[in-house]
């Protein structure tokens, strides 16, 4: 850790605890994922917390899957979730599930029994709901709950082997029906659902509820520091209860704010939705805020586990601005992606003083930022891909690039100035004129001449051609969630463009997915996994800063 980074409210306890000699073995976190859905970025926050306090205080991180809710879990998810932890760069010391300690924790649900802190209930969920009370009112005790511990070992026992329907029967811990935090007034434990577990098949048809496993399992895993993010600090006096009465290992809980997004949604329930109703391709889509998204756009682990570190570990929620994200990837991206040429909308420049069938190869450095990456050779001829952007048939006074007798350097290679241009009928300009300075070679520049301007462009006839996606927000609304309504009528109808047809130099023929660059001037791309050696395919992971939208604001420039 460096030393001028001030410690987080998680580190100082930690650091206290050791300074404490608290435990000596080192500390134990774990990453407890539902497997219900893709992890998201806000899981990315929970993953390098807790699995880089690990790391910094020589302890260990377990991946635990919370799997017991049968209906809702898969394997799939378990998959997904494992691959991209691993990306982001983090190894568990164990994979657990809570699942495996099924036995153990009913185990532990006798023990309550025995000590008279638990008892079986025939009261439906309605009739429970109804006798809660509420802040200002007690609850009502319910008329079972004074059943023996023999007829509540007996009855739970039947409960586990199957006699009872769904919803027939609860186990309820038996605490305070007046308790003033009304998840500690007898607090359903274990419920009846007669459901396939996606790894314990039928092996039971009774699953602890979350505030009965999840403290539990981390106990058994003698966690130190479990930590969770804010909704559950009404949960902790229940889950000190708990392991207080079984005398099981002191985990203690911990709570931080969960990280919101501007322009997405965090819940992987309305994410589920977004993918169930084909808003977007699939959990790994390039726009959704999922790790497996981000990865297929073109993110970095370096850049997530960056912007992590960046927006800190609070105790407060708040709303996080995207474009944070996106500095953090550009920043990761500049360092090491190379730079190539391609043309997004194309518009065809001729030489008219360069010799027809002539092909030369001009030099161009890959990455300015690191000498390291060396240089490559490109193919230049008479005819080239421009962009459609860089001529103006009227230009305004301060734009540098082409236009009728407006001259511009051609990147790695010549300067050329306009004469002429050609339209067709609709009056789209079809063809651009120039002449080159022979002698303003790249790196031989010997014409005295300077220009202000430097445009990328692409020989046409050793063109390659790809389709390129372009991502623009998801929504509309910076905070969908917060809006009226559902969050999906605030999706981004233009939330992605196709161009089926641009221009990119030949080096690039042999991209594979999950490679990326940066074409210059147009942003961060990425091979898509869509994507094959005859169908080319490149994601716009982010844009560059517009330098020219800067320059044109910037007086006198
Ligand atoms: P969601 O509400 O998106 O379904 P969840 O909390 O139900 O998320 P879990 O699989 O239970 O998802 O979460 C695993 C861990 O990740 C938990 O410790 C949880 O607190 C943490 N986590 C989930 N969402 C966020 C978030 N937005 N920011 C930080 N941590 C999060
Ligand atoms: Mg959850």
């Amino acid at each position: 850790m460096s030393e001028e980074k001030s410690l987080n409210f998680i580190e100082e306890i930690i650091t206290a605890d050791l300074a404490a000699g608290k435990y000596p073995d080192g500390i134990r976190t774990r990453f407890p994922p539902e497997p219900n859905g893709y992890l998201h970025i806000g899981h990315a926050k929970s993953i390098c917390l807790n699995f880089g306090l690990a790391d910094t205080y020589g302890g260990t991180c377990n991946l635990r899957f919370d799997d017991t809710n049968p209906s809702t879990e898969e394997t799939e998810y378990v998959e997904s979730i494992k691959e991209d932890i691993r990306w982001l760069g983090f190894r568990w010391a164990n994979e657990f599930y809570a699942s495996d300690y099924f036995e153990q924790l009913y185990g532990f649900a006798t023990d309550l029994i025995r000590k008279g802190l638990a008892y079986v209930d025939d009261s439906t969920s309605e009739e429970i709901a109804a006798t809660k009370g509420s802040l200002t009112e007690p609850g009502k005790e319910s008329p079972y709950r004074n059943r023996s511990v023999e007829e509540n070992l007996e009855l739970f026992a039947a409960m586990r082997a199957g006699k009872y329907k769904d919803g027939e029967k609860v186990l309820r811990a038996k605490i305070d029906m007046a308790h003033p935090n009304l998840l500690l007034r007898d607090p359903v434990i274990y419920r009846i659902k007669h459901a396939h577990h996606h790894r314990t098949g039928d092996q039971w048809c009774i699953y602890p509820m979350y505030d009965f496993a999840h403290g539990q399992s981390d106990s058994i895993e003698q966690i130190t520091h479990s930590i969770c993010t804010l909704e559950f600090i009404h949960h902790r006096p229940l889950y000190n209860w708990f392991i207080e009465q079984l005398g099981i290992f002191p985990s203690r809980q911990y709570e931080f704010a969960r990280l919101n997004l501007t322009y997405t949604v965090m819940s992987k329930r309305k994410l589920l939705q977004l993918v169930n109703e084909q808003h977007v391709s699939g959990w790994d889509d390039p726009r959704m805020p999922t790790i497996s998204g981000l990865r297929r756009r073109g993110y970095t682990p370096e850049a997530i586990r960056r912007f992590c570190e960046t927006i800190g570990v609070a105790k407060r929620e708040n709303l996080i601005d995207v474009s944070l994200l996106e500095f953090c990837v550009r920043e990761h991206l500049n360092k090491v992606t190379n730079r190539v040429m391609a043309v997004l909308d194309p518009v065809k420049l001729i030489i008219t003083n360069y010799p027809e069938g002539q092909t030369e190869e001009v030099t161009a450095e890959n990455n300015p930022e690191d000498p390291s990456a060396g240089s490559r050779q490109l193919p230049f001829s008479r005819e080239l891909w421009i962009e459609r952007e860089d001529f103006m048939e009227q230009p305004p006074k301060k734009f540098f690039r082409l236009g009728p007798g407006l001259m511009v350097r051609l990147k790695n290679a010549y300067i050329v100035r306009c004469d002429d241009f050609r339209k067709d009928e609709t009056g789209r300009v079809t063809e651009i004129y120039c002449t080159h300075l022979p002698d303003s070679k790249s790196g031989n520049d010997t014409s005295g001449i300077n220009v202000k301007g430097t445009i990328h462009w692409v020989s046409v006839p050793h063109a390659k051609t790809a389709e390129v996606r372009l991502y623009d927000r998801l929504f509309k609304s910076e905070d969908p969630s917060s809006e009226e309504g559902d969050f999906k009528e605030y999706l981004n109808p233009s939330s992605l463009e196709v161009l089926p047809q641009v221009y990119i130099e030949p080096s690039l023929a042999e991209a594979k997915p999950g490679e990326r660059f940066q074409f210059l001037r147009k942003g961060y791309f990425c091979v898509d996994t869509d994507s094959t050696t005859d169908r080319l395919i490149f994601n716009r992971t982010v844009t560059l800063k517009d330098t020219w939208a800067k320059q044109a604001a910037k007086p006198g420039a």
